[in-house]
């Protein structure tokens, strides 16, 4: 059975040698003679596995022991109700919306209290000048907006505690931690399956939520029990904790950055050279290095050329369905070589039809 290059944009590509230790030691893991799927959270094997993955996301990042990392269900969208709900105790955050996810994470966190906009930009990320964070108790963005392609390539300082999406460019490059009051990442773009959420967030802020805040809403809950205050998900974790192996096996997060840089420059040079056959709406220096978007010129031609990518087995490059066009999502998982397939197959295209 042959593999096909995947650049779908979450859940999406995982390390083949993940995958490979799954199916391995599906069966019977760790010697159990049960599967990973089957045994209990509370079981020292277990147990294990999640402390290993806190270290290994405390040491890929060099998080100090200022931090806590947890693990919680219900994806991205139950953190855009935990950030408000767990920091809003008085004021609220200012949020800087320049794409779909931080628009909606936005309009939730209005719904629980009084969120302020700290700015609003189109096809690029805001300036820090443009940035106002008056009255508010944290700036909230989104680092990598996942559908419009937009990434922040600065890290704001803005004198206030920020809090970060990172669901898709989360262990990509390295980042300064000490800088978050939190940060979060729904796992299943970047680092393991759908299913669990990691949380990076700094001691003194799990003290913030009222005591009306229900327990599994509320961070404190996961910081004072492995994250396992009721039954985590543990296949999720698991995975995770392989993938984060892999990350520190191939390099860690500086060498990610390093592959990303090549793997998107390759697609942004064949965009930018073609003559407007292929083209790209974001500001050059607010371009996503892990989801490439783009259109064809000639609208009538994108069909096509996703029909003519999936011959050639390069799959899932169809575009976020508010967006259309394409979207090439080059997570750590997708190699240098599926990336290079993609931008000849691109040429070739362009070549054929311009
Ligand atoms: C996918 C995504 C989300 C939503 O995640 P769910 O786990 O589906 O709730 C939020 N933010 C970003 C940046 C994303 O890419």
């Amino acid at each position: 059975m042959q593999r096909v290059y995947n650049f779908a944009a979450g859940p999406s590509a995982l390390p083949l040698p993940v995958l490979e230790q799954v199916q391995k030691e599906l069966l019977n893991w760790n010697g159990m003679g049960a599967s990973v799927l089957e045994i209990s959270h509370r079981s020292r094997q277990f147990t294990s596995v999640v402390e290993e993955t806190i270290a290994m996301i405390k040491s890929l990042y060099q998080i100090s022991d200022d931090y806590e990392v947890l693990f919680i269900q219900g994806g991205g969208h139950t953190q855009f109700a935990m950030v408000p709900l767990n920091l809003c105790a008085g004021q609220c955050g200012a949020y800087a919306l320049n794409g779909v996810w931080s628009r909606k994470a936005f309009k939730e966190a209005q719904k629980i209290a009084q969120a302020k906009e700290a700015t609003s930009v189109e096809l690029r990320v805001p300036r820090q000048d443009e940035i106002d964070v008056s009255g508010a108790s944290y700036f909230y963005y989104c680092s990598n907006e996942t559908v419009n392609g937009i990434q922040y390539h600065y890290t704001p300082d803005v004198g206030i505690d920020m809090v970060c999406d990172m669901s898709s460019e989360f262990m990509s490059r390295p980042i300064d931690v000490n800088r978050y009051g939190l940060i979060f990442a729904g796992a299943q773009k970047n680092f393991g399956p759908a299913g669990v959420s990691i949380v990076i967030v700094r001691k003194d802020l799990l003290d913030k939520a009222s005591s009306t805040v229900p327990s599994m809403l509320d961070y404190k809950t996961y910081a004072g029990s492995l994250s396992m205050y009721n039954t985590p998900p543990t296949f999720a974790i698991y995975v995770a904790h392989l993938v984060a192996k892999w990350l520190i096996d191939e390099g860690g997060v500086a060498e990610m950055e390093r592959r990303s840089i090549i793997k998107s420059n390759l697609l942004y040079d064949i965009i930018d050279s073609s003559n407007g056959f292929y083209f790209n709406q974001v500001e050059k220096q607010s371009r996503s290095r892990m989801n490439v978007v783009f259109n064809l010129e000639n609208k009538a031609l994108e069909e096509r050329f996703i029909q003519e990518a999936e011959a050639e087995n390069l799959r899932y490059l169809k575009g976020h369905r508010i967006l259309g066009g394409m979207r090439a999502s080059i997570y750590n998982a997708v190699s240098i070589e599926a990336v290079e397939k993609l931008a000849e197959f691109m040429k070739k295209f362009a070549t054929r039809y311009a």
